[in-house]
């Protein structure tokens, strides 16, 4: 078989992992992520499923070997499982790993059957384990349904990792907690810096915690150990001597880790984003629907290399209140 012509931008960086949204909705509404009365994309928009597939085929075809489905909330797509085996297909040939970002509220339903088509491992988003905190940060009372999905993806056998948003006086208090309660369970715990994407209600300053901070906090009860394990993503980890488990830190804001950048984003609608933090897009779906498909989608592709950005340009301070790109995280797919 032909090497594939790989994709590798102006700053040496290859990509070969793509994160996929399957749809821009969501049966939550956290309060970081998104406004109250989100505004949806016309379903009309959306990539079929088909036309996912294929899209998927023209970055495997271009040396990307890990695929994680995304939104929104990848579970409340209906059809999402049907795209979910289309892909297992090529695990162990063309993919290393097919995966999921999830909220879990729905994972209960769906946990074997993801387990059946392939996937080994899941990232589950969750920020707290308090029932009225979860209430009213997500704005829905679902923290029993997540917490059924989570068992139900342990008993599927998927590996499970947590991810949680750190917030100024939010769940700041209980992120000690949240590892406790996730090394116990046998999932690593990785915490996210919250970034200025899209509007939401409340000024981003106001729930920004630091993980410089957050870290300097647990190190007064834990014994974190910068750890040897990488996975060519953002996180930098640390060993937790006390409870056996595996911390990573996503500190977008305090740490820039764009030089190892090896990824990119495309939503539900087909748009390719390069860069999370830019406004660089490439219109895939217009390729796909074209007459020549194939050949528009290798273009495109092509010039999504090319204007890649070296590096995102987050702030979140008193001088900078704007968000660093009005499309919110649930629509780029995170
Ligand atoms: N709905 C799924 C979920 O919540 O896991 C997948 C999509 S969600 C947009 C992916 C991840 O992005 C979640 O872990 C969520 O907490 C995170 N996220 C959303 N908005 C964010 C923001 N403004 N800053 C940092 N992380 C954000
Ligand atoms: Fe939905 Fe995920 Fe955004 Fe929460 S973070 S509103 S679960 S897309």
């Amino acid at each position: 078989m032909a090497e594939p012509r790989t994709l590798v931008d102006g700053f040496a960086r290859q990509i070969t992992y793509l994160r996929l949204s399957v749809t821009d909705r969501c049966d939550l509404r956290c309060t970081y992520c998104m406004p109250e009365r989100m505004q949806f994309l016309p379903r009309a928009e959306v990539l079929t499923l088909e036309e996912l597939y294929a899209l998927a085929r023209g970055f495997m075809a271009r040396g990307v070997r890990r695929i994680r489905l995304t939104g929104g909330e990848p579970l409340v797509r209906r059809d999402m499982i049907d795209l979910v085996r289309a892909l297992g297909r090529h695990v162990g040939g063309e993919l290393d790993e097919v995966t999921l970002t999830t909220n879990a509220t729905q994972l209960a339903e769906h946990a074997a059957a993801l387990a059946d088509a392939g996937v080994r491992r899941i990232n589950i988003s969750l920020d707290t384990l308090d029932r009225e905190v979860f209430h009213a940060l997500s704005r829905r009372d679902a923290l029993g349904d997540v917490l059924a999905g989570i068992d139900a993806a342990r008993a599927a056998g998927l590996a499970v990792k947590i991810n949680t948003v750190a917030l100024r006086g939010v769940n700041e208090g209980e992120i000690g907690t949240l590892m406790r309660w996730a090394h116990g369970q046998g999932f690593a715990l990785t915490l996210i810096e919250t970034m200025p994407l899209g509007e939401v209600e409340h000024a981003r300053i106001d729930r920004f915690l630091p993980l410089t901070e957050v870290r300097q906090k647990l190190e007064q009860d834990y014994t974190l150990a910068p750890s040897t394990h990488r996975t060519g993503g953002p996180a930098r980890y640390f060993d937790v001597a006390e409870t056996g488990g595996q911390l990573g830190l996503i500190s977008p804001l305090t740490e820039n880790f764009c030089a190892g950048c090896n990824r990119m984003r495309v939503t539900a609608t087909g748009q390719l984003y390069p860069c999370l933090g830019g406004g660089e897009r490439v219109d895939l779906r217009a390729a796909l629907r074209s007459d020549d498909p194939d050949g528009q989608l290798e273009a495109a592709l092509d010039r999504a290399v090319r204007i890649k950005p070296e590096r995102h340009h987050f702030r979140i301070d008193g001088d900078h209140t704007d968000p660093a790109q009005p499309r919110h995280m649930s629509v780029t797919g995170g």
